[in-house]
């Protein structure tokens, strides 16, 4: 059952209701500007999957209006700890930031991704459903999308909101360079007496691999862990043995209420736009989500192409943000190879030289700066 008739015609058309597709759907209707949107879904989806929503995300959901409904819905964290084992070696504080939300909120996709559309549907716009893109052409003068159900669209640009494996970046023929890690993670939403408690979002080192925890909504806590081979869905069993191995006597697990497993790639989009045809959010990038920021910069991508498409600039749109991706890909690489370094002497470096750096301002500064995205303004 489709909740709305396709149009024939569109000025812009996005392939994708994820937070991207509804970041840049937002801005869109909000400056006024003729678009549709479709996903494949039936609805969105309803799992937990990012939960860290960065203060330069915040200013731009600022922006849409959407920052409000958001912030009542998740919890506000000040204090990023870095440890090893149950040693710790640095404490990061968002509080002095120069933003409006000195702070990480911790909120559950679902939640993002609702309060998106809600502001969506305010402005008069909504999601097409469920229409899955089989074919991408465009010429001179448009693009032409043909639907599974063989239904057409004619738009004069196509967006690429459309996740990892993008059908509109393969249409375009725009490479996507990167590799796929040897490990995969572990994620779980779970119910625990965790020692650090619940003002904190904390980052343990390790050999065997990294492992972060930061509370959420509800009493829960996000679980994540770097491991070779995760299983499809981990029990709780397999999250406390991990807790157990890294974070040895911090937590006790009562109860789970999401897992999954997430395979690891790092890769960029060659080029973000070729022609008629651009891409924004997991489309154009993929990474460790070791520093919860994948979701972030896909939202931040889906305000600047927005902004870039209502002001005339489109030219503008790929050296503005694929220099971010870069960034923000290069960082989670250092960290997860920083972090779970096997060498004992590398490992006994870097435990001397954090805590020393960890009472310099300056590097505080910079590493809350970079964990906010704030240098992305
Ligand atoms: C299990 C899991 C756990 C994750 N955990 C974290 C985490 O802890 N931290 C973090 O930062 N990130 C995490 N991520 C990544 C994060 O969810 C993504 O970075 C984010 O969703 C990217 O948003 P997006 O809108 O660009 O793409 P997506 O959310 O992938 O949205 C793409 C949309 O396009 C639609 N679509 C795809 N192809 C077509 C087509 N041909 N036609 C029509 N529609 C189409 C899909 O249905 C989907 O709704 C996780 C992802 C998964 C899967």
């Amino acid at each position: 059952m489709n909740a709305t008739a396709l149009p024939a015609r569109t000025e812009i058309a996005i392939v994708g209701a994820g937070p991207t597709g509804l970041a840049l759907a937002v801005t869109l209707a909000s400056a006024g500007v003729d678009f549709v949107i479709v996903d494949r879904l039936l609805e969105g989806a309803n799992t937990s999957r990012a939960a860290v929503v960065h203060a330069r995300t915040l200013e731009v959901l600022d922006e849409l209006d959407a920052s409000k409904e958001l912030i009542d819905r998740g919890i506000q964290i000040t204090r990023f700890a870095v440890r090893d084992g149950s040693r710790r070696l640095l404490t990061v504080s968002f509080d002095r930031l120069p933003t409006p939300h000195p702070y990480t909120l911790m909120v559950p996709q679902y939640e993002t991704e609702d309060v998106l559309l809600t502001r969506l549907r305010v402005l008069g716009g909504d999601v097409h459903r469920p229409y899955e893109v089989n074919s991408v052409i465009q010429d001179q003068d448009g693009v032409t999308l043909t639907m599974s159900t063989g239904e057409t669209i004619r738009a004069g640009y196509v967006v690429g909101a459309d996740g990892m494996h993008s059908a509109v970046r393969e249409a375009s023929g725009i490479g996507f360079t990167g590799s796929a890690y040897g490990e995969s993670f572990v994620l779980a939403d779970v119910e625990m007496d965790w020692a650090p408690g619940r003002r904190e979002v904390s980052l343990t080192f390790g050999a065997a691999g990294l492992a972060v925890v930061a509370p959420l909504p509800g009493g829960h806590y996000r679980v994540v862990a770097t491991v070779d081979d995760a299983p499809i869905t981990p029990d709780l069993g397999c999250v406390q043995r991990l807790l157990d191995e890294r974070t040895p006597g911090q937590a006790n697990l009562t109860a789970l209420a999401w897992s999954s497993r997430f395979r690891v790639h790092h890769r960029i989009a060659d080029h973000y736009r070729s022609n008629r045809l651009l891409l924004a959010g997991d489309a154009a990038h993929v990474h460790s989500p070791a520093g919860g920021q994948g979701m972030n910069t896909g939202i931040q991508d889906g305000y600047a192409l927005g902004r870039a498409f209502a002001t005339g600039q489109l030219d503008g749109y790929e050296a503005q943000r694929r220099p971010v991706a870069q960034r923000v890909v290069a960082f989670t690489d250092r960290m997860t190879k920083m972090g779970t370094t096997r060498s004992p002497a590398v490992r006994a470096a870097r435990n001397t030289a954090l805590p020393l750096l960890g009472r310099l301002p300056a590097f505080r500064t910079k590493l809350a700066t970079e964990l906010a995205e704030l240098n992305y303004r």
